[in-house]
């Protein structure tokens, strides 16, 4: 027998009650959070798809390891059992953990970018952006254009544009570039991947010009099992090898380990450069803490070692890949716009598309994202013009994204397929009455991330 869609590889062992508050508390809720998500109390949310970061449930090996944590200052055995692991998967030996990824973007800002500096990647997620901006850098992202038309199926959507990244590199000139980067997968772009072909020709463009490749590894093990799935010539090799190849292509690499680390908090910044591991922990030790901990308690370090590879295990990837497949089946079954093919870790509705009538100065992302919380207590997130508009710095014109897309971040082992059968249930009603959905103006943001604490106020 073979079945579409295989079961959940795990049983539950823990549950965790949630429940759905009726519709006029769910609008009370809303209004009280200033028309943002960010402000909900969780307890007021039903099914919380806002990030898959961080929310991943921790197997039972991951929690037995969390007792053999080791909390000395320095050099404890919780350290050396993440080593191991950095080491067989990534094949990096200088590394420090952080508290998270932006922790280990400020550090690689904080010692690489100077005022005037440009960073280019094939798109910055938001805050690998913000700190690049924080230290007067310019992010420039430089993805190939296949990733703006939602209805491209093209296998590698997140790949970067090799034309555009050596015009870029020769009209900039190499001393503005410290570092150059590439995200895999693309979250910012919908969680698409990257192919080992183009990695192994970025890596090699920026080496031409002696610019140190990073790579943001936040989904390095999706990205490693689409090149499995999609790849020639790397459906035979296991993941953990596509990981191993991959890596050795970079000068370092930067991750938040929230995501296919399968843990709750945590990271990484690994380098293969002498001079740059020393400047990463002094900064380490003035920000986050002791080389051998970062950010992290000990038994976080346990956790994480295990998470390393529980991430990689191709029976899991093949049940979160078709966990996302399946959500996104049923929205595209019943005509929703979504971008296509959907990625690894999230489903993005396409909001501009779905709400015409909404021009992106009253954000309809911000709208269809309300609307799934009033409809059905879920949280989705805006990933549009609300995070992304930013005005020219030389014109103050604003600049707006290509595309004002809604984010359905799937937490890895925590939700069921009868669950994201509610959540498409709910997104197809929605879309039955797009026309009635009105747009939204800030009544307040701050400067940088204001996607975070913005406040709005429906039209
Ligand atoms: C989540 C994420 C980050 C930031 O990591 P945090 O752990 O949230 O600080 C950076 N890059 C990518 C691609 C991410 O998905």
């Amino acid at each position: 027998m073979t079945l579409k869609y295989l079961p959940e590889p795990f049983r539950i062992k823990v549950v965790e009650p949630i429940r759905l508050i009726p519709f006029e508390e769910r609008k009370k809720a809303l209004q009280n959070s200033g028309y943002n998500i960010f402000a909900l109390k969780a307890k007021h949310v039903f099914i919380d798809l806002l990030t898959d970061s961080g929310t991943g449930a921790m197997s039972s090996h991951q929690w037995a390891a969390i007792m053999e944590g080791d909390e000395s200052y320095a050099g404890a055995n919780s350290y050396l059992r993440l080593a191991d692991a950095v080491e067989k998967v990534f094949g990096f030996h200088l590394f420090v953990p952080t508290h998270q990824g932006r922790a280990s973007e400020n550090i690689l800002s904080a010692i690489l970018v100077k005022p005037g500096d440009f960073v280019p990647s094939n798109m910055h997620f938001d805050t690998t952006d913000a700190n690049i901006r924080a230290r007067g850098g310019r992010p420039t992202n430089l993805v190939i254009d296949d990733a703006f038309d939602p209805k491209n199926h093209h296998p590698f959507k997140g790949n970067m544009d090799l034309a555009k990244l050596k015009a870029f590199i020769l009209e900039t000139g190499v001393e503005k570039i410290p570092l150059g980067m590439i995200t895999v997968t693309n979250n910012a772009g919908g969680g698409q991947p990257v192919s080992m072909e183009n990695i192994r020709a970025v890596a090699d463009l920026y080496h031409s010009f002696g610019i140190p490749f990073y790579i943001d590894a936040a989904r390095y093990a999706e990205n490693c099992y689409f090149i499995k799935l999609r790849e020639p010539g790397y459906q035979d090799k296991s993941t953990l090898e596509i990981a191993r190849e991959m890596f050795s292509y970079a000068n370092g690499f930067c991750m938040s380990a929230k995501k296919d680390a399968i843990v709750n908090i945590g990271g990484l910044l690994a380098t293969k450069d002498d001079k740059t591991f020393q400047k990463i922990k002094n900064e380490l030790i003035l920000r986050e803490g002791f080389p051998t901990y970062g950010g992290l308690a000990g038994r976080d370090l346990d956790a994480l070692a295990v998470g390393l590879y529980e991430g990689l295990d191709e029976d899991y990837l093949q049940y979160r890949i078709n966990q996302t497949a399946y959500l996104a089946s049923r929205l595209m079954d019943a005509g929703i716009p979504i971008i296509e093919p959907p990625g690894g870790h999230a489903i993005f509705i396409d909001a501009g598309t779905l709400l015409p009538h909404i021009p992106h100065h009253e954000f309809p992302g911000q709208s269809l994202t309300n609307e799934l919380y009033l409809a059905g207590g879920i949280r989705g997130c805006e990933i549009g013009s609300v995070m992304f508009a930013v005005p020219n710095p030389a014109t103050g014109e604003i600049i707006y994204p290509k595309l004002e897309m809604v984010r359905l971040a799937i937490p890895r082992r925590v939700y069921t397929q009868s669950h994201f059968d509610y959540v498409a249930d709910t997104i197809i009603e929605i879309a039955k009455k797009a026309d009635t959905l009105r747009g939204y103006k800030i009544t307040y943001a701050p400067e940088l991330l204001r996607h975070f604490t913005a406040r709005f106020e429906p039209l």
